[in-house]
Formats: structure tokens, sequence, C-alpha cells
């Protein structure tokens, strides 16, 4: 296959599957009980991989429920979806930014009485009913009425001018099965969601569907594992990676031992050493605290990030490859079966979800699909 001009010249190629994603989707849609939806996540431009490719790949799979995070986000995947898509917003309205949910057929998650009153307020205007997602806080203190706030408040249940769509709530510990802060957080919830008969809950995220049929609902809410990322702390993974990403060699050179690299001079080479310049750095998301710390592979073999992760270029020690195994111009494997985006983030001192949103820009990306129809059997 001739490679595209983009491919031959580009410094860093980040690969993005988008069957991986649906089959993820579809993965976890299967651990539900019929008639229990399963929603996705695609804040963050879909946690940093696209919501322009991964909202219509999605839809397609069969997703009809995504939530982002802005309103921003919501008007954008708008206009990627069919109007049978719905959008929830979950910081909901900004105070007098209403009427841009109408107008984008976009639905709020309403987290605070004063949310609660704009949007009432507009339904009155409008001499209509509105739908909206109420959230309430079962152990977070982050978002979603209070306890007081929903005790405050009795005739919430029959809101007038609004149509209670589903009452949610967030799991804090969700990735730690045995935290009693699930259960407790469970039961919270079905004690808020009792005041609104008749109203489905959805309460999961990733990590939460796998807390079992208890925290299911009437929706989930997975974002992460789509993307790849285990949604249980020590537990194998049972999700499929969905990206990939790969660098290319700039320089290579042989350095003396006592020789330093880097800024600070903080890795010295202790023996005759072969470097590799890659071209990647903390502008492309690289976290700074891999320096001297991170590993990239080619094929199966590990190679260590020696001295600290510059703005456009990481310093490999590839002394164990065989002589004249590489050349410059070829590519080293960030991302890839050996070293998932976990593990990336253990390294980094951080989790998945950060390495993910943190990819960078400058990355050429390229979104592989296979075009090949099902057939039955396979
Ligand atoms: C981000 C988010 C999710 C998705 O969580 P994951 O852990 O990525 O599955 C679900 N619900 C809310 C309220 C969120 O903020």
């Amino acid at each position: 296959m001739q490679a595209s001009p983009e491919l031959s010249r580009a410094g860093a190629i980040l690969r993005i599957d988008l069957d991986a994603l649906c089959a993820n989707w579809q993965d976890l849609r299967a651990r539900l009980a019929p008639g229990t939806r399963c929603a996705a996540v695609l804040k963050a431009d879909a946690y940093g991989l696209g919501a322009h490719r991964v909202g219509p790949a999605l839809y397609e799979a069969g997703c009809r429920h995504f939530f982002v995070a802005h309103t921003a986000e919501g008007i954008t995947l708008r206009s990627l979806l069919p109007d049978a898509a719905r959008i929830y917003v979950l910081h909901g309205p900004v105070p007098g930014s209403e009427t841009d949910f109408l107008a984008h057929h976009l639905i709020p998650v309403l987290n605070s009485p004063r949310q609660i009153e704009g949007w009432q307020t507009l339904a009155r205007h409008r001499g209509q009913t509105l739908p909206a997602v109420l959230q309430v806080d079962t152990g977070m203190a982050r978002m979603g009425l209070a306890p007081a706030d929903l005790a405050a408040l009795p005739e919430l249940a029959r809101c007038p001018g609004i149509e209670w769509l589903f009452v949610m709530s967030h799991l804090a510990v969700a990735e730690d099965p045995a935290h009693p802060a699930n259960a407790e957080q469970l039961e919270r919830f079905r004690h808020a969601l009792a005041r609104f008969p008749g109203v489905e809950g959805c309460l999961a995220n990733s990590s939460g569907i796998f807390l079992g049929a208890d925290y299911h609902f009437g929706m989930v809410r997975p974002g992460a594992a789509l993307y790849g990322v285990a949604p249980q702390v020590g537990q194998p993974n049972p999700m499929r990676p969905v990206i990939q990403l790969c660098s290319r060699i700039i320089q290579l050179r042989d350095i003396a031992a006592g020789t330093p690299v880097g800024y600070g001079q903080s890795w010295c080479a202790q023996r005759p050493s072969r470097i590799a310049t890659i071209t990647v750095g903390y502008a492309d998301g690289y976290l700074r605290s891999l320096g001297n710390r991170g590993q990239v592979y080619y094929g199966s073999q590990a190679l260590p990030v020696v001295g600290k992760v510059s703005m456009d270029t990481l310093t490999i020690d590839v002394t164990d490859l065989p002589p004249d195994t590489l050349q410059e111009g070829e590519f080293l494997d960030l991302a890839c079966p050996w070293q998932g985006v976990d593990a990336i983030a253990d390294q980094a001192g951080t989790i998945g979800y950060e390495v993910l949103t943190s990819l960078g820009r400058r990355y050429t990306r390229i979104y592989t699909r296979s075009t090949a129809p099902a057939t039955a059997g396979t």
C-alpha cells in the first residue's frame, strides 16, 4: 500500500480503532438486562479520541443516548448525529443559556435548585413541558442536589413544567468493588429515586456496570471502558484496546559511558549507549512524569525513556537491541499491544483517563474501521 504524503511525513501516528470502540460498547450493553439502555459518554471530545468520529460510529452501532459535559460540546455533537440521538449535557445550563438547549435539541442535567428554577422559568415562558435529567448527590459533594435540597423541594416529583426523563447520580469509588461507599451510594440513590414514582434511574459509569445488576437501573453511562480503559482495578481488562501510538526516530547516536542525556542532565550513560530521539514530547500530552520512568517498544522489546521529557522529543536507550536494528525514520511504539493506556498511566502515576484526554493535537490521526460486512458465523 502506498503511504499518503501525510503519513510519509508524519512524526507520530495515533491509530484509533473504531471497530474496537463499537465492540466495547456492545460488550458493555451485553452485560445489561434487556431493556436497560447503554448510553455513551463523549465529554472532552470523546476522551480525546475525537467526538466527530466516535459519535457517528457509536450511533451506527446502535447507541442512542450520549452524554457530554459542556453545552458547547453538546452543540458540536448535535451537528454530527441524527435527530434520534438524545444528547444530555452533564453540567446543565449556565444561567441565562437555557434557550440554547432548545435551539440545539439538547437535554440538560439539572444539578442545583437554581438550574431547576431556570428550566422551569423557560418552560413557563414557552407554555411547554420540557424534558430534563435530575442529578442527586449521593456521596461526592460535586454535582447534583444535596439530600437537604431534595428534602426542601417536596413538590419536586411534580415539578411543574419539567418532565423528568431520569434521575441520576455518580459513583465515587466504583472501580473498587470492595469499597463500602458503593453500597452506601446505592442505598441513598434508591431512597432519592423512590421520590419520583415512574421515573427511571441512571447511576453506573463504566466501573459501576461491573458492580452488578443492582447498579444498572434504566440506563448506564460508560465512558472510559468504551475507549479501552480497564474498568476494575487489579482485574484483567475485558475491554479491547482502542488506541495505538507510534513515533518516528529522528536521530540515532552512540554515546560514551559518562555522557549525560537531556535537560538537567538527569540521566547519564553507565555504559557505551545508543540513544534514539523520537518525535513525541510533553506538548503532545506525553506526561513529564514519565521522564526516566516510561518505556516504549520495538516489537515486543521494551526500551526505557532516559532523561527528561522535552516539549517535542523523548530520548530512548536502545542499546539492548542488536546493532543496526533501527534506522532513522523508523517507528517505536508508545501505546501498543504490549503496553496499553493503563500501563502508561501506572508508569506516570496517573489514570488511563488522563493519558487519553492528554493525547496531543499534533499526532497524525488515523481512524480504522473495517468496511467488510458482518457475515454469519464470524
Ligand atoms: C465522566 C462521567 C461518566 C463516565 O465515567 P467513566 O468512568 O469514564 O465510565 C459518567 N457519569 C458522569 C456524571 C461523568 O462525569
